[in-house]
């Protein structure tokens, strides 16, 4: 579904993304580990269209999307939700899941999906009428991912869902990932929490200073010496 083939991204002079490539195939979760700085938000970024390749090439869905404007990329079926949530504070809950039903006409496919993620995220029925800004961390987690779901992407982009949460949150953030992906979205997520996320994904691959440096499924990583020794808070 998409492929990532060779990118680099600068800020300036400054190479934060090395000839990166890697997969993710339609159905998978696939999380990206590594540490502050590494390059995570970067690749995410770049793959939503908000930053811009120095070299490379972004396919999805066979259709080469490098040079994409980020807007058609959600008409495409990339949807973003970005770190430290990114919702709309002075809005209310509903106002900002509407917000990410930008650009749709199909009506029932609106309903259906909003229904999709009250059903997924009871809490944001229940503060519909709520400001998004009065609501917990966890609420604007779940606000900023049930936003990203109301486009009805086919890849799903989550940028450390788990930041910033009480651990009982992480947890239940985790699930849900899982359910919205049981019910046939794929998802790319990024996550410093290396042990929720490497336990959630079908594939994963570790990020040091702009480079994937290990791949595997999940559980092969989970039991690699050098990612629990660097990543997992083990010898
Ligand atoms: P974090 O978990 O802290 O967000 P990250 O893995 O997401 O880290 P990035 O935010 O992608 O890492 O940053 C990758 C590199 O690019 C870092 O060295 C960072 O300092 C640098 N960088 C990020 N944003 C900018 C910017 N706007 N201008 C210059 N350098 C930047």
């Amino acid at each position: 579904m998409l492929e990532v083939e060779g990118v680099s991204v600068y800020y300036g002079r400054i190479r934060a993304i090395r000839e990166m490539s890697f997969t993710v195939n339609e159905g998978e979760v696939v999380a990206l580990i590594g540490a502050n700085g590494a390059g995570k938000t970067t690749t995410m970024r770049t793959i939503s269209g908000l930053l811009n390749c120095a070299g490379g090439k972004i396919k999805f869905a066979g259709e080469d999307i490098t040079k994409m404007k980020a807007h058609l990329r959600v008409v495409q079926g990339i949807s973003q939700a970005p770190e430290g949530r990114g919702i709309f504070p002075g809005m209310t809950v509903r106002e900002n899941l509407d917000m990410g039903t930008f650009g749709r006409k199909d009506r029932s496919g609106v309903s259906k999906d909003l229904d999709r993620v009250f059903d997924l995220f009871p809490r944001l029925k229940e503060r519909e009428k709520q400001l998004g800004g009065t609501m917990s961390g966890g609420e604007q987690q779940m606000l900023a991912i049930g936003r990203a779901l109301m486009s009805s992407p086919k890849l799903l982009l989550l940028d450390e869902p788990s930041m910033g949460l009480a651990p009982q949150f992480i947890r239940q953030i985790f699930k849900i990932i899982r359910e919205i992906n049981n019910q046939g979205t794929t998802v790319l997520m990024v996550e410093q929490n290396a042990n929720q996320a490497l336990a959630g994904a079908h594939r994963a691959f570790v990020l040091e200073t702009g480079q994937i440096t290990h791949s595997g499924t999940g559980k092969e990583l989970l039991a690699n010496p050098s990612v629990k020794e660097a990543y997992l808070g083990v010898g």
